[in-house]
């Protein structure tokens, strides 16, 4: 049976669920089901290691639906890979190895392109964020303990230069206080692209991904029927009865 080299450091006793690059397998496999992974887009790291930090992420181009145990590299805080392998890590490693520096308790990093997402983060980039308020669906997210609150999700414009990218973002993260038990965000969405977020581990990170969604897909849906005028049902009950 294949092993990956990068998943051998594990005891071999180890039940394969426990294995990073298993679990990434079947992240890839949902995502693409869910259609928040579709082709070889996306991608989805954890912190192999802290110190010094070292991550382990997709390689580059590969389907999601069909990840095989060694499409994945070890890479160090620069992006750079660290495993002896000739494999590519994904072209938007350093984003993930951007969150990961800046907020010290992210074990997981997942960047999924749904359709969702992408719609709403080019309909608010001029405002800067996306604002979800009053959902409880909300408490999903790390910290948030009532519906009673709101999220802003920053979003960046999107750009093919990752390190013009990874700097705009940087910025933004250098202004945000994360070691607060509530994040002052829990990800952000690049315009006409899609979402990251992460968690101290990849079920957190997961869940993350699985609350945006949903927030994403009522919140676009809402503002869609508001669009449309008063639901039929609302018109019926404002007729008198005779
Ligand atoms: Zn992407």
């Amino acid at each position: 049976m294949p092993t990956s080299t990068l998943a051998t450091h594990r005891e071999p006793s180890t039940p394969s669920h426990d294995n990073p690059a298993e679990q990434l397998r079947a992240i890839g496999r949902e995502f693409h089901a869910r259609g928040w992974s579709l082709g070889t887009s996306s991608n989805y790291s954890v912190v192999a290691s802290r110190n010094p930090l070292e991550l382990l992420i997709t390689a580059s181009g590969k389907d999601k639906s069909a990840l095989g145990p060694d499409d994945f590299v070890r890479v160090d805080a620069h992006g750079k890979v660290v495993d002896g392998s000739a494999r590519k890590s994904s072209a938007e490693t350093l984003l993930h190895c951007l969150i990961c520096e800046k907020i010290p308790s992210v074990g997981a990093v997942l960047h999924t392109h749904s359709v969702w997402g992408t719609i709403l983060s080019r309909q608010y980039l001029p405002q800067g964020c996306l604002r979800i308020e009053g959902y409880e669906m909300l408490k999903g997210l790390e910290g948030i303990g009532t519906h009673d609150t709101f999220e802003e999700v920053p979003i960046f414009a999107n750009s093919q230069d990752m390190r013009e990218l990874s700097q705009r973002i940087a910025a933004r993260l250098a202004h945000a206080d994360f070691s607060l038990p509530r994040q002052p965000f829990h990800g952000f969405l690049l315009s006409g692209h899609g979402l990251y977020t992460w968690g101290k581990d990849l079920a957190e990170a997961r869940r993350h991904i699985e609350i945006f969604e949903f927030l994403f897909e009522v919140s676009a849906r809402a503002a869609t029927l508001a669009g449309a005028g008063p639901a039929p049902g609302r018109q019926q009950q404002a007729q008198p009865q005779q």
